[in-house]
């Protein structure tokens, strides 16, 4: 008899779902991977990919059949021009993907479900400097979530602990802060910061200027894909089930990012600051310290090895539509 895990992604047809399904079937996983699109830029890796709507609950029993782990990443987001500006139908969305995921999960016996939470749940009166002290896993606490997505990852959380306390289902949360690299959405405004400045220097001639949004002071971390999967996997192997912090935790500011990219791509850029659109929290980083307690291991990937891959990737993308539309 065969002794092959098998397990299901779901939404596996975007970016951090795409990359993991890869990752798991090169680790010799039977991997169902689900979404209601296909991956955009290149094939899946999956055995098998099943289109479905998992706002609705006979299509999450189908997507959680027969296997021993769920992989939950399907999700209606973006980011902040897109999750400011799409509160209710984003909050419906997920409320309906993430309630009826891990329902039809439990109804279908699964083993383990991991629940892909964010950095957006912490309290924004804790983000309020640039210099932002990093945050540490129980800040969550006393709530003040992004209005929106954030308080949805936020009552998910809870609802794991529940369906884990109640019905014996053993979850796993991961908070993500900033993940990208190359196959991640870099334009028709779902886009994330670190994509769309790419872009936009992909597209600037020497010595242009670029939009940037907000005063370029406001500060983030951000971690490569290829850390994100590998953290997602030790943590669904390891036994800690309390929500865990998964990023880099070297903060730079926006004018920086601009900056690193600017460098790799040898392109002289100046930068117009557009104040009027969203910029989110005015600071954000990582604290590490329990994720490298955890797991034993925290991300490698340097922001100038990540983004020099993701700016290359993206370059070509924008070349490539270029010589198409020419
Ligand atoms: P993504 O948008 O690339 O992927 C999400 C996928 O979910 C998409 O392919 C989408 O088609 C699919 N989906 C949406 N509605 C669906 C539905 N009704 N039925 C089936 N599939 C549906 O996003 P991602 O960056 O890969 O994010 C994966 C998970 O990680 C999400 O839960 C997201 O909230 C979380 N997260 C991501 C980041 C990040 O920086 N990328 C940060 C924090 C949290």
């Amino acid at each position: 008899m065969s002794t092959q895990t098998k397990v299901t992604v779901t939404g596996a047809g975007g970016f951090i779902g795409h990359h993991l399904c890869k990752y798991l079937v090169e680790r010799g996983y039977w991997v169902r991977g689900v979404d209601i699109k296909e991956p955009e830029y290149e094939r899946t890796a999956a055995d098998e990919f099943e289109l479905l709507d998992l706002t609705k609950l006979e299509n999450c029993l189908e997507a959680t059949r027969g296997v021993q782990q769920v992989y939950g990443l399907a999700a209606n987001m973006g980011g902040i021009g897109f999750i400011e500006t799409h509160k209710a139908e984003i909050v419906r969305d997920n409320t309906l993907i993430n309630l009826q995921s891990i329902e039809a999960s439990r109804i279908n016996g699964v083993q383990r479900y991991l629940y892909t939470s964010s950095a957006c749940i912490y309290p924004g009166f804790k983000q309020k400097d640039a210099d932002v002290t990093p945050l540490k896993e129980e800040d969550a606490y006393p709530a003040d979530a992004e209005d929106g997505y954030g308080w949805e990852k936020l009552y998910m959380e809870r609802v794991c602990r529940h369906y884990r306390e109640d019905f014996g289902l053993d979850t796993r949360v991961v908070r993500f802060h900033n993940i990208f690299g190359p196959l991640g959405t870099y334009d028709g405004g779902r886009e994330k910061s670190p994509a769309a400045i790419c872009r936009k220097i992909a597209l600037a001639n020497d010595g242009d200027d670029i939009e940037v949004w907000g005063d370029g002071k406001q500060t983030r971390s951000y971690c490569y894909i290829d850390d994100c999967v590998e953290g997602i996997y030790r943590l669904m192997q390891s036994e800690y089930r309390d929500p865990l912090n998964l990023g880099q935790d070297r903060m730079i500011s926006i004018d920086e990012l601009v900056d690193v990219v600017s460098q790799i791509a040898g392109k002289r850029i100046g930068k117009r600051y557009d104040t009027t659109k969203p910029q989110g929290v005015r600071g954000r980083n990582s604290d590490n310290t329990r994720l490298r307690q955890v797991l034993d291991w925290e991300p490698q990937v340097s922001l100038e090895e990540g983004l020099a891959r993701t700016y290359s990737w993206i370059k070509s993308q924008v070349m490539d539509s270029r010589a198409n539309a020419a």
